[in-house]
């Protein structure tokens, strides 16, 4: 049911849904119509959680760890997060100051953003973005700045580009990486030219979204800007969270470190919120860190396989360009060649959402378009499927681009 518009808060009013969840909507549609569809949309892993992760969830119930936790979280699980920060991070916690856990890694952005932005205070977005970063800013009555980062720069944020963004509004700068929907990966020497800029502004907080940090291939050293500029430490909130590293999208933990001010601010925040994150999946995450390790590797290995399976089938489709991604598993493909041109069905193609509309349709394959995540003309590949499901996409795919008329 429609609520009318005055009846709503203002600013959840002008926020959007997400566009991945709209397209995997469409998806589900065509499913249950009959159609036959490979979904590269899912932001997800798609493998089952590890089994002692599962375990160390059953047994939290059958032990009775069924009841409220701590708002900031469990102690073991916050002094298991400060060790990751230190051990992989090099970042020096103390898990009482420093850390907070969260129901995902989608309210610990939430929570930081609600608890220091005021209205129009502004929030510089590196684009292409994370659908939901533009509308968690707007829902905590900032306004989102998207600054365009093109292929030109690996779809990474200038030092330059930066600096050009900040304005005496500007009060926090996100950035992601490993990121989605690009797969870029910053390097120490980009982040050290980023802390370079932030050290001159002051009033600039910084959300290290570092979500996908396991997720970093060919030998490559995943770094985060707070170990790269520890004087950046009292103003950068460095987020993780289990749901890809450990492939535990549905039990939503999430988990950070910071400033005392801002880890204070945000649990006094879930306080009156959530009262903390769900107490059996605190110890699932719990196992998850603390646990064997040999998951992540093997996980990490197989999305690199895909990856080369993705960019090369992806490049062989005329009209689809494509560079390699370092990280997460996600590749972002340009459509501008295809742009123009009439589908066999007779539909035009203006823009990359007729391009992704029309692939489902057409070709039963489900991509999102580059223009949701504030870069168009784009498609967004998710590659977490095994190898013959994606060969078979990579087919309808190319198939699709060959049969385009002008
Ligand atoms: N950050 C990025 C860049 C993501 O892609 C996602 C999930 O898709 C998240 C954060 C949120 O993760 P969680 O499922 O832990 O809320």
């Amino acid at each position: 049911m429609n609520a009318p518009a005055h009846g709503l808060n203002r600013f959840l009013a002008q926020a959007k849904p997400s566009a991945t969840y709209r397209v995997m909507d469409r998806v589900a549609m065509r499913r249950a119509a009959g159609a036959q569809v490979i979904s590269l949309c899912a932001g997800e892993p798609d493998f089952d959680t590890p089994a002692h992760i599962c375990e160390a969830g059953i047994a939290a119930i059958r032990a009775g760890h069924t009841r409220y936790t701590q708002v900031a979280g469990l102690r073991d699980l916050r002094e298991a997060v400060a060790a990751k920060f230190k051990q992989d991070n090099g970042l020096a916690v103390d898990w009482r100051r420093n850390t907070l856990v969260c129901s995902g890694g989608k309210q610990v952005i939430f929570n930081a953003l609600a608890a220091t932005l005021n209205e129009g205070d502004e929030v510089i977005v590196p684009a292409p973005y994370w659908v939901s970063y533009p509308e968690i800013v707007q829902l905590c009555g900032g306004k989102a700045v998207a600054v365009p980062c093109t292929a030109q720069t690996g779809f990474k944020l200038s030092a330059d580009a930066l600096e050009a963004a900040i304005t005496a509004r500007s009060r926090c700068l996100i950035l992601n990486s490993p990121s989605n929907p690009t797969g870029a990966v910053y390097s120490r020497a980009e982040l050290q030219a980023l802390a370079e800029v932030l050290l001159d502004h002051p009033q600039v907080l910084v959300i290290a979204d570092d979500i996908y940090e396991h997720l970093v291939f060919d030998g490559i050293a995943f770094h985060t800007i707070a170990q790269v500029e520890p004087r950046l430490r009292d103003r950068v909130l460095t987020m993780n969270g289990v749901s890809k590293a450990y492939a535990m999208t549905g039990w939503r933990i999430g988990f950070c470190t910071g400033p005392a001010w801002l880890i204070e601010a945000m649990e006094k925040l879930q306080g009156q919120q959530t009262s903390g994150a769900c107490s059996i999946s605190q110890h699932a995450a719990l196992a998850a860190l603390t646990g064997p390790q040999d998951f992540v590797r093997s996980a990490r290995a197989v999305f690199q396989r895909r990856r080369d399976v993705v960019v090369e089938m992806l490049n062989q489709a005329p009209g689809l360009q494509c560079g390699v991604p370092q990280g997460a598993f996600y590749a972002f493909a340009s459509c501008e060649a295809l742009i123009g041109k009439t589908t066999r069905a007779g539909t035009l193609l203006r823009s990359d959402e007729d391009l992704v509309n029309a692939l489902l349709d057409e070709a039963g394959v489900a991509a999102v378009h580059g223009s949701a995540f504030g870069m168009g003309p784009y498609i967004r590949v998710a590659y977490a499927l095994d190898d013959a499901a994606l060969r078979q996409a990579g087919e309808a795919i190319a198939q699709f681009c060959r049969t385009l008329s002008n």
